[in-house]
């Protein structure tokens, strides 16, 4: 079936591979964002011929009106840009694969309007999950799980749901007991504590096994990512954190795995290329032939499994604290590991930093949070203070 996408963050890793999809399914693309690279969306605008389309720097969509002045393309800018694109009605499903929290406001927008969002945006769930889910529930549509690890689950509950399953429906009646997400482990797998103070950007930029964006790169290296999955997999699934687990998988062949009350698992296997899951986002609950290479499993010979080492990544406990304590505290290690990843990266952090940011969050008192301006207040403070403590 033909769909109408509206992508926010159309110019990075998610957004490119999306359009790559949209490029062979034929479908109709309706809007694009991104945050400033006009150079890179006038062509994607050029190619998908979208109606309209936003960059949220303003200088940037200036710069971006001029270049597409033959164009019929309405430009707009900045978050009202980017949540006016989200709730089109021209749209059947919104892809948001911006990076951050700025993803929350059109996540909710797009909800509202009455879209299905395909969510790799996972800082969103991480930082309003509950205020997310219940918007989607309200609204009667649903979220579509592009990070692989929960399309795996996602893709395995269709086996055990009667009739095609998306959340925010219930997981109840299908026996599900856990959920366990894998973990490549990251560039710094086996290191001690002692080992990762000295390593460098450079060192934290090599992942093993997938290519994506700077600061998910990063936070493979933390294992912060594993942490902010754990959090996505509690909102999406509707579990309690004492029945999700991680694996560190080397391989990243097993993209996680779903275990029933029988102690059956199902798992999801491929090779590591976030086309599949993109595409199962969008067709689903249908599958179509991808340009994906076909898994080779006597070419690995063997697949390796391993404990997550606390002592050497912390992060992990860190979100699993932050989910203990509820209210605000999801948003509030998020904002501190956004803030201090991006501080790391300018250089102005050591590595072992990022994670002391994050656990110094945990132990402020917070107010409770009820509405999408407490969840951004709580985020607003809490980076202002690792920006702070960052400055020399
Ligand atoms: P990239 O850094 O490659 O791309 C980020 C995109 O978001 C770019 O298009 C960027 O625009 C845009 N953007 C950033 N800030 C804003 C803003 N304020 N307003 C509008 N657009 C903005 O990131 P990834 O594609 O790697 O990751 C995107 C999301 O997907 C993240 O949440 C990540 O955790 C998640 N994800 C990524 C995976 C991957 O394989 N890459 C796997 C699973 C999840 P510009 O180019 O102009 O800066
Ligand atoms: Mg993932």
């Amino acid at each position: 079936m033909s769909k109408r996408l509206v992508i926010l963050g159309s110019t990075g890793s998610i957004g490119t591979q999306a359009l790559d999809v949209a490029r062979l399914r034929g479908y109709t693309v309706t809007a694009l964002a991104a945050h400033s690279n006009a150079a890179l969306l006038e062509e994607q605008i050029r190619e998908f011929k979208p109606r309209a389309a936003a960059l949220f720097d303003e200088a940037a969509a200036r710069d971006l009106r001029v270049r597409v002045a033959d164009l019929s393309v309405e430009i707009l800018s900045g978050m009202d840009g980017l949540c006016a694109l989200a709730q089109r009605d021209d749209a059947d499903v919104v892809l948001n694969s911006v990076v951050g929290m700025v993803g929350l406001q059109p996540t909710l927008a797009a909800l509202k309007a009455g879209h299905d969002v395909a969510l790799a945006n996972k800082e969103t769930l991480v930082a309003g999950g509950e205020l997310v889910m219940r918007t989607a529930r309200e609204h009667g549509v649903r979220i579509l799980p592009v990070d692989s690890e929960h399309s795996a689950i996602f893709q395995c509950l269709q086996a055990t749901a009667h009739g095609a399953w998306a959340p925010p429906q219930s997981v109840a009646d299908m026996g599900v007991s856990r959920l366990i997400l894998t973990a490549s482990g990251g560039p710094f797998f086996g290191r001690s504590r002692e080992e990762l103070r000295t390593v460098t950007l450079a060192d934290a930029l090599k992942h093993p096994n997938w290519s994506m964006g700077q600061k998910i790169t990063i936070d493979s290296a933390t294992m912060m990512n594993k942490g902010l999955e754990l959090i996505e997999a509690k909102w999406l699934f509707d579990l309690p954190q004492e029945n999700i687990d991680i694996v560190v998988h080397r391989e990243s062949v097993i993209h996680s795995l779903v275990e029933y009350n029988d102690n059956s698992v199902l798992a999801q296997l491929g090779v590591p290329d976030m086309r599949i899951p993109i595409q199962y986002a969008l067709t689903w609950p249908e599958r179509v032939p991808s340009p994906v290479p076909k898994l080779d499993l006597a070419a690995f010979a063997k697949l390796t499994f391993y404990e997550p080492d606390g002592e050497a990544f912390p992060m992990i406990d860190y979100c699993r604290r932050a989910l203990a304590q509820g209210g605000a505290y999801p948003a509030a290690v998020n904002a501190a590991n956004e803030e201090a990843n991006a501080a790391f990266r300018a250089g102005k952090i050591g590595f072992l930093q990022i994670g002391e940011a994050v656990a110094q969050v945990l132990e402020q008192p917070l107010p409770k949070v009820t509405c999408v301006e407490d969840i951004l207040a709580v985020d607003e403070v809490c980076r202002r203070r690792v920006r702070e403590a960052a400055e020399p």
